[in-house]
């Protein structure tokens, strides 16, 4: 059984990665503010989630489990993890499978004791992995966070904080790091700031995590994002930061801002969910309808960037598609009597609403295609007279190796097609993308400090290869238990 089956996937995007949580608050009850910013952050990875706490006499608690949030903890597991400063994490596995001992946070008690959580992937895991085990170094998983948890956890440095400095030299690839030793949390980001990081005020106290909207939940207050190659420590001393490592250049993601993040996140300062409007705006400008009577998002993944094509367009919108948010997390499966109707459970188009209707189609991305091809031939059988497909991203033609788990090249439908072709895939009537600038024109940004090597194959970190994929270390490496 799994959480998600092809059949019930709700879209054939890429699969979010992690999301991270970091603070030290004495004086809140430190468990309780983890699981509701993890709460917030359920849509980076719904695998598995876990909280791992410390209190004043140096005891370090791990919970953590596969399942949602609120699948693994109840009242009464945050009531025994009691402390005053605490890491989570949620996972959708983007190195290693998604077994029991790869759930987050890591923790480990070789020289230092410390529990760790990591968003994010490093490039040079196998290396690193056998490394450390000529060394003698034992693992309990086939992730690569516990290889940064066994680097810091084994570092012969007194302070974690020069571990962290020298460990971030050793490793290359994403990773937005919080991790928590017996008196402070250590949040640290890769030289390139792949992964977002963001830092957040709670009362006095300090809290780290993934995206801000993790800070609304808890009455934290967004400070601003942590720097690429920055250590912040957070303790009894309040907050010390340095940046630790100079990069060669700064690569974020973009397509946090188009996809991964949600809507309500603050990313460099950016509201998302405006950033996502202004894609639709300018996809209105670069690729317009003409003929069209009535814009539809694909719920919910494009609804901002339908508004803003709207907007632009001066045309109508409303909801042609209802989708049901709640049937990616069934565990019973369709049988082959409902199989037939795919997915219907997913989207319900209304036939009163696009019917005898030119459409315009608005979604943020296209991975495979199944998705989209499926909503274009339910739009026509719905009365629909025209399906104008507009993409508010350009074609994903190559993979993710910064902790993003994509399709394989070879399944992506844009790989060696044209647009033209991938139209007649789909059996739109026209199929657009915003163009590649006219996402940095979105963003307010720039290539010079962003990744886009999905759309464009241009890898920002040298030594990015093909061999870095999901189960690298599983197929290198024997399943290491000790
Ligand atoms: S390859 Fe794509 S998904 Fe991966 S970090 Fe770069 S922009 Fe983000």
């Amino acid at each position: 059984m799994t959480l998600d089956t092809p059949e019930l996937d709700p879209r054939d995007g890429p699969r979010d990665e992690c999301g991270v949580f970091g603070a030290y608050a004495p004086g809140h009850d430190v468990a309780r503010l983890t699981y509701f910013a993890l709460y917030a952050l359920q849509h980076r990875g719904q695998e598995s989630a876990g909280i791992a706490t410390c209190d004043r006499g140096g005891h370090v608690m791990t919970l953590r489990d596969r399942g949602l949030v609120n699948q693994v903890f109840d009242e009464q597991k945050l009531r025994t993890l009691g402390g005053e400063l605490a890491v989570g994490h949620v996972r959708y596995s983007t190195t290693g499978s998604d077994a029991w001992e790869n759930t987050q946070p890591v923790y480990r008690s070789d020289r230092h004791q410390l529990a760790l959580a990591h968003n994010g992937n490093l490039i040079n895991a196998v290396e690193l992995h056998s490394e450390l085990r000529e060394q003698g170094v034992k693992f309990q998983s086939t992730s690569d966070s516990e290889i940064l948890a066994a680097l810091l956890a084994t570092h012969p440095a007194e302070n974690i904080e020069d571990a962290v400095a020298d460990v971030m030299h050793r490793v290359h690839g994403a990773y937005s790091t919080v991790v928590m030793t017996k008196d402070r949390v250590v949040a640290f980001r890769d030289p390139a700031g792949l992964r977002p990081l963001a830092l957040g005020m709670i009362g006095d106290r300090y809290c780290v995590a993934s995206e801000s909207c993790a800070f609304d939940i808890i009455g934290a207050t967004y400070l601003r994002d942590v720097l690429p190659g920055e250590v912040v420590t957070l303790d009894e001393r309040g907050i010390r930061t340095q940046v630790a490592v100079e990069g060669e250049r700064e690569a974020f993601c973009v397509f946090e801002y188009i996809y991964f993040a949600r809507p309500d996140s603050r990313m460099n300062g950016t509201l998302l969910q405006a950033a996502r409007g202004r894609m639709g705006e300018i996809l209105a400008r670069e690729a317009p309808a003409p003929d069209a009577d009535l814009v539809i998002a694909v719920p919910d993944s494009g609804n901002a960037a339908a508004r803003g094509y709207a907007r632009a367009a001066g045309l109508p919108q409303d909801d042609g598609l209802i989708k049901n948010r709640y049937v990616a997390r069934t565990f019973i499966q369709p049988g082959q009597e409902l199989r037939k109707h795919g997915l219907r459970m997913k989207f319900n188009p209304l036939p009163e609403i696009v019917g005898g209707k030119s459409i315009v189609v608005v979604d943020d991305s296209i991975v495979r295609g199944n998705t989209t091809r499926q909503i274009v031939q339910m739009l026509r059988d719905a009365g629909a007279l025209e399906v104008h497909m507009r993409i508010s991203a350009p074609p994903i033609k190559h993979p993710c190796h910064y902790g993003v788990d994509m399709s394989t090249r070879e399944e992506m439908i844009a790989h060696g097609r044209s647009v033209e072709d991938i139209a007649a895939e789909l059996g739109c009537d026209s199929l657009a993308y915003l163009s590649l600038g006219g996402v940095y024109e979105a963003i307010g940004g720039s290539r010079e400090n962003h990744c886009d090597a999905c759309f464009t194959g241009e890898y920002p970190l040298s030594g990015t290869g093909e061999a870095n994929g999901k189960f690298a270390l599983e197929s290198e490496l024997p399943l290491a238990r000790v």
